[in-house]
C-alpha cells in the first residue's frame, strides 16, 4: 500500500481587488496572494477499490464531493483514466471558512500528491491548470509562493515574495461565506487597493510601503457585518502592528510585523478575546 504526505499552506491577501461582475456570475479580481507556514497536512493512501475516501476530524469539513480535496481526486481520476482510488486523511490547522483558502489548499495538495502517487508525470503548471476547475483559488495554491492572481483568481503572474517578516493571523468565532460577501458588494462604493503600488514596493524590497499598501476591497463589506473585525484590527495596531487587513472574504485579519517581539505582544494582545490566533511567517520562493 503506498501512502505519502503532502503540506498544504494557507494564503494571505495582500491586496484583493474587485473590478466588476461577470456575466458567468463570477466578479473580475486583481489580487496580490502570498503563501504563509501555517499548513494542513494530508496524508494520501492507494486504495484497490474504486472510492475515494476522506476522513477528517473536524466537525465544518465535509467528507463527501463537497470537499474541495475529494473534488481534485475525483477530477483527476476521471480525466486520466484511474482506475484505483484514494483515501484523504485531513488534519486541519488552517480555520476554516476564514479567507485562508483553506479548502483551496487541500484540493492543491491532493493534486501535487496524487501527480506522485500515480506518477502521472504532470508539470506544476498543468495542475494549477486542471485546479482552476476545482476552484478559483486551488491555481495560485498549487504553484505557492506569491502571485497577482486576476480573472476569476486563476489566471496567475508569479512576482518575487515580500521581504521576510513576522504574521500574526486572528481569526473571530464567526465563520464568513465568500458567496455571501461577493452578494453584498456595491461597485459603487468600493474603496480600491492600489495593486501597482504594492507590486513596486514588493519588487524593491521596502517593507514599511508594502504595509502602507495593504488593501481589501472586501473589507468594507465584511466589517459591516461582523464589527468584532474592526476590534482585531484595531488591537494590533495598538499592540505595535505594522500594517492590517482582512485576507480574503474575512473573517480573519493578519498583522505584518518586521520584529519579532512585537509579533508577540500583538499575539498576547489578542488571545484573550481571539479563538485562534498564530504567528506564522511568510513561506518565500524565488520564481
Ligand atoms: P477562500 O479563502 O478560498 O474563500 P476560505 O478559507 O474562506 O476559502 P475554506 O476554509 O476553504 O474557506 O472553507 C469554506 C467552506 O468550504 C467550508 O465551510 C467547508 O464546508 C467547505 N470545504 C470544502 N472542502 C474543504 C476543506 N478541504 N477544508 C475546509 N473546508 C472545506
Amino acid at each position: 500500500m503506498r501512502t505519502i504526505s503532502v503540506k498544504a499552506p494557507a494564503k494571505i491577501n495582500l491586496t484583493l481587488d474587485v473590478l466588476g461582475k461577470r456575466t458567468d456570475g463570477y466578479h473580475e479580481v486583481e489580487m496580490i496572494m502570498t503563501t504563509v507556514d501555517l499548513s494542513d497536512r494530508l496524508e494520501l493512501t492507494v486504495l484497490d477499490t474504486d472510492e475515494i475516501r476522506i476522513q477528517s476530524e473536524h466537525a465544518y469539513v465535509p467528507s463527501d464531493h463537497r470537499n474541495l480535496a475529494y473534488r481534485a481526486a475525483d477530477l483527476l481520476r476521471k480525466r486520466f483514466g484511474i482506475t484505483k482510488g484514494v483515501e484523504i486523511v485531513l488534519d486541519k490547522h488552517i480555520p476554516v471558512a476564514a479567507g485562508l483558502a483553506g479548502g483551496s489548499s487541500d484540493a492543491a495538495a491532493t493534486l501535487r500528491g496524487m501527480n506522485e502517487l500515480f506518477d502521472l508525470g504532470l508539470s506544476l503548471e498543468q495542475l494549477a491548470e486542471l485546479g482552476a476547475e476545482v476552484g478559483s483559488d486551488v491555481s495560485f495554491c498549487v504553484m505557492g509562493g506569491t502571485a497577482i492572481a486576476r480573472g476569476r483568481g486563476e489566471k496567475l503572474e508569479l512576482i518575487p515574495s515580500p521581504p521576510p517578516c513576522y504574521v500574526v493571523l486572528a481569526k473571530p468565532k464567526i465563520g464568513v461565506s465568500t458567496a455571501d460577501v461577493y452578494r453584498a458588494v456595491d461597485m459603487d462604493q468600493m474603496i480600491h487597493p492600489n495593486t501597482e503600488a504594492m507590486v513596486k514596493a514588493i519588487h524593491e524590497r521596502d517593507f514599511h510601503t508594502i504595509c502602507d499598501n495593504l488593501g481589501n476591497a472586501l473589507e468594507a463589506v465584511t466589517l459591516e457585518m461582523h464589527p468584532e473585525v474592526r476590534q482585531i484590527k484595531e488591537t494590533m495596531l495598538h499592540c505595535g502592528a505594522d500594517g492590517v487587513l482582512m485576507s480574503g472574504s474575512g473573517p480573519t485579519v493578519f498583522a505584518l510585523i518586521e520584529h519579532e517581539q512585537k509579533a508577540h505582544r500583538v499575539y498576547n494582545g489578542l488571545k484573550g478575546f481571539c479563538p485562534e490566533v498564530f504567528v506564522v511567517r511568510i513561506l518565500g520562493k524565488k520564481h
